[in-house]
């Protein structure tokens, strides 16, 4: 057993015999999809659970984002952050829209809103920011920005499933968030996602575009789309929100434990909490300085990997190295160079709800030399 793959995450799983309970419901009323009844129940119990107005379920993370700015209207081109998964770019250019990358803050990964003004131009119609590992971005500055010269701000929240700053969720912040419900995050529907609005007519907008534009049987409204999450998924969604509480409270204890032997460690470095913020441990960054710590990242995180315990490089290479964006003039390094700072020396170490201790005294052994 000792030698067991450590993977870097771990789906959070429902009881089989409560889901099997849920599907015979299912099964018996034949309402498989199209905005069930446990749908409904998953929209409304996610609202709560998440503390913001209307939630509505999407079948990924992605369909949400690309979404949203359809929704938004946006158009020309959108300030966004390299420092991130493919997807929030591709959403922008799948828009017709141009992504513009700006730099990150080296202290939270997030997009530094000192650095959108110089961005924005006559065409510029929003700004998608992350908030990336779960870090809360700085939304008040953002919105400033936002307002001043009258920009869309859409959070792209995949990572930020239940943060709070002071009491408050993360996803009131903006015009919309999104949410991911991939089996590699916190909490998981298998796929899924969500968007997060702050009034019902825009509920309601949403509604239609995830169902190809549909008002009503007869009436197309808009172009839209197929997003429409089935009740297997959604009843298997109610399960994991009763025990997501839990998982985070694993992960809470990991980073302690991290933490507390990481920290003596030359040349590796890590986030703390931020102080009023309600975290979610969704992952556990650190950053490698070869010069300290006497080997380079990749060094670490291939030796890691022979010993079978698997982190990953989240986000190298940066969105805006990969082919199909490395010719905008933004994407050029050197308008970039926290995000590169950050992409070369980065592992997410494993972090789930089923690591024991004996897992991290392994994990720990081969960073602690
Ligand atoms: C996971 C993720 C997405 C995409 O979500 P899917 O559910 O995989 O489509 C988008 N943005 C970020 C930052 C993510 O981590």
């Amino acid at each position: 057993m000792e030698n067991k793959q450590i993977t870097v995450t771990s789906p959070l799983l429902p009881d089989l015999d409560e889901f099997n309970a849920l599907l015979k419901e299912i099964w018996d009323s034949k309402w498989i999809t199209n905005n069930g009844s446990f749908h409904k129940q998953l929209e409304k119990e996610l609202a709560e659970y998440l503390k913001v107005p209307f939630v509505s379920l999407f079948t990924n993370g992605t369909l949400p984002l690309l979404t949203a700015l359809q929704a938004l209207r946006v158009t020309g081109e959108v300030i966004t952050t390299p420092y991130s998964f493919v997807a929030t770019t591709h959403c922008i250019w799948w828009n017709g829209c141009k992504p513009v990358f700006v730099d990150i803050d080296p202290a939270t990964g997030n997009m530094d809103p000192e650095k959108i003004e110089a961005a924005i131009t006559p065409k510029t119609t929003a700004i998608m920011p992350v908030h990336v590992y779960g870090k809360p971005c700085d939304m008040k500055r953002i919105q400033e920005i936002a307002d001043k010269y009258g920009l869309k701000v859409i959070y792209d929240a995949a990572h930020a499933f239940g943060v709070e700053v002071d009491g408050e969720s993360v996803l009131n912040a903006g015009d919309m968030s999104t949410l991911s419900f991939h089996a590699t995050k916190v909490y998981n529907t298998l796929e899924g996602g969500a968007l997060v609005m702050h009034d019902e007519a825009t509920k309601k907008r949403i509604d239609y575009l995830k169902n190809f534009g549909f008002a009503g049987e007869t009436e197309v409204v808009a172009p839209g789309i197929n997003s429409k999450v089935d009740e297997v998924r959604a009843a298997y969604g109610l399960l994991n929100l009763r025990q997501v509480d839990a998982a985070i409270e694993v992960r809470h204890q990991v980073a302690i434990r991290y933490r507390e032997a990481l920290r003596q460690v030359e040349g590796v470095t890590f986030m703390d909490d931020m102080p009023g913020v309600k975290h979610n441990y969704s992952y556990f960054p650190i950053f490698i300085d070869p010069d300290r710590y006497g080997m380079t990242r990749d060094e670490l995180y291939f030796n890691m990997k022979a010993q079978n315990v698997f982190g990953r490089r989240y986000f190298y290479p940066l969105i805006s190295e990969f082919s199909t964006y490395r010719g905008l003039p933004s994407a050029a390094p050197e308008n970039l160079p926290n995000a590169h700072k950050m992409a070369d020396s980065v592992i997410c170490l494993p972090m789930h709800h089923e690591l024991s201790e004996g897992d991290l005294e392994r994990i720990l052994r081969t960073i602690i030399r």
